[in-house]
């Protein structure tokens, strides 16, 4: 049976920055977790960030994740995502399903480092390791294309 990585907010964990709990509400994933398929992770809490905390945005001319009151936390959202990857190569998961949109998670658009919430075209650091590494990655926004592959 294939295992998927999820977004751990997806599964109602409160380890969003505004502390906001926003379970991803579907049948399949809860089938999927009955059946003891999902392995759950955040990687900006893996990463030692507290919940709630600061929002974060990638800055496109830097590659440097800084929040919106000047930190730098790249560092706390790379070692996120290595211990992503490490639980993917655990389980021997190809396939995981992240938050659109996030500084780690998004895998299509992100914010554009303003925090103006205008979103461009990019990847999270955690989405980004995760691809490097032949592991696909689907969105809310790409869940039934992952239904397809994933019975
Ligand atoms: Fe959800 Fe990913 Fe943000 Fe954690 S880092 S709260 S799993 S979107």
């Amino acid at each position: 049976m294939k295992k998927i990585l999820v977004s751990a907010c997806f599964l109602g964990a409160n380890v969003r920055y505004d502390g906001v709990v926003k379970a991803l509400d579907h049948q399949r994933l809860l089938k999927w977790r009955k059946e003891g398929r999902l392995i759950s992770v955040c990687p900006e809490v893996a990463g030692g960030l507290p919940t709630p905390r600061a929002p974060a945005e990638l800055q496109p001319k830097s590659s440097l994740i800084v929040d919106n009151l000047g930190v730098d936390v790249t560092n706390a959202f790379l070692h996120g995502a290595k211990h992503a990857l490490q639980l993917c190569r655990m389980h021997g998961i190809k396939y995981a399903l992240l938050k659109e949109y996030s500084p780690s998670c998004g895998s299509e658009q992100i914010y554009d480092g303003s925090f103006n919430q205008q979103k461009i075209n990019g990847m999270g650091v955690t989405a980004r390791l995760l691809k490097e590494n032949d592991i696909t990655v689907y969105s809310e926004l790409t869940l039934g294309e992952l239904i397809k592959i994933v019975d």
